[in-house]
């Protein structure tokens, strides 16, 4: 159900605490609650998936927490080379732009959150590591204000939620000095602020291509949001190239994540960000429809690299 998605990204500089953070809340999160020990870091790691046996073929993971799913796809750090970061961002409805109580915001992650901002998204602001000796929480919300306006930021984006937490120790609170020991306000912010993904269930298949993976088994894989409609492993569809040109094939694998862990699925709607196996020649910016009638998406433009000013 649409209503049960949540699509975000994470901004944060090198060291916020972005893969921390992630994985504190994969810990807190219903997949590895058989006691099973997350020992890796997640976001930047390919030993894990080696050890298990499973592939971790792009960095997007999926959260399942009280009855939400929270899809995060991986941002670039800061450099934009073929529009990158347009594309991740046209698969969210929010990011969290993470930054260090100490050190504040950092022009490497001004690239990203002015796109998201252009986009019209509106960010939740975490201040991470307030456990930090000499953390300065309250001027670094001030800095990030004023980041926000100096990036043009409208009056809805200026009023952001703000969420501190110390991703090291596992929590998240709303006011700096109680006492709340896990990253429930941080699950709370993301459920209430992060709009479900648009979208019509009921329309006929479409899914933008956003990014592209090989798989020696599998072959390439295809990663990218269902636009609208639903689609179920193994049914006929239509890719639909950049020059208009269409070939229709079947879809050997739907995969979805479970935490990090690539699954297969049966079917997925409209809102959740799957990957399809079964066509060679896909590419980043086409189209998968189903239908009478496939029709593209708008294409997202990968041509021309944008060099990021930092
Ligand atoms: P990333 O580069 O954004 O993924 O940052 P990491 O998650 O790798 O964290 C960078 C460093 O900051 C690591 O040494 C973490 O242990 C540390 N760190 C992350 N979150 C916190 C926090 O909340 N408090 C403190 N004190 N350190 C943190």
């Amino acid at each position: 159900m649409q209503q049960e998605i949540r699509n975000i990204a994470i901004i944060a500089h090198v060291d916020h605490g972005k893969t921390t953070l992630v994985d504190a809340m994969l810990r807190q999160s219903g997949v590895f609650r058989e006691n099973q020990e997350i020992t890796e870091r997640v976001m930047d790691s390919n030993d894990l998936e080696k050890e298990r046996g499973i592939t971790i073929l792009s960095k997007n993971l999926s959260i399942h927490h009280s009855g939400l799913k929270i899809n995060i796809v991986d941002t670039p750090g800061h450099a934009d080379f073929g529009g990158e970061v347009e594309r991740v961002l046209t698969m969210v409805d929010s990011v969290l732009l993470l930054v260090d109580a100490f050190d504040g915001p950092m022009p490497q992650t001004r690239f990203v959150l002015k796109k998201s901002l252009d986009l019209g998204l509106r960010p939740i602001v975490v201040i991470n590591k307030i456990d930090r000796p000499g953390a300065r929480p309250d001027d670094v919300v001030d800095m990030v204000f004023d980041l926000f306006c100096e990036l043009n930021a409208n009056e809805e984006q200026l009023d952001f939620p703000i969420v501190y937490s110390s991703a090291k120790l596992g929590f998240a609170r709303f006011e700096i000095d109680s006492d709340n020991q896990d990253l429930e306000p941080l699950f709370d912010t993301i459920r209430d602020h992060v709009p479900a993904p648009t979208g019509d269930p009921q329309a006929d298949f479409q899914l933008l291509v956003t990014s592209i993976d090989y798989d020696d088994y599998i072959g390439r894989i295809a990663t990218g949001k269902i636009f609208n409609g639903r689609v179920k492993a193994g049914e006929q569809i239509t890719m639909i190239k950049r020059d208009g040109s269409v070939i229709r094939g079947r879809i050997s694998k739907l995969l979805g994540y479970q935490g990090l862990k690539q699954v297969e699925l049966e079917t997925a709607a409209a809102g959740d960000i799957v990957s399809i196996a079964g066509f060679e020649e896909i590419g980043i910016g086409e189209t998968f429809a189903g239908g009478e009638n496939p029709t593209a998406l708008p294409c997202i433009n990968i041509d021309e690299p944008t060099l990021s000013m930092n």
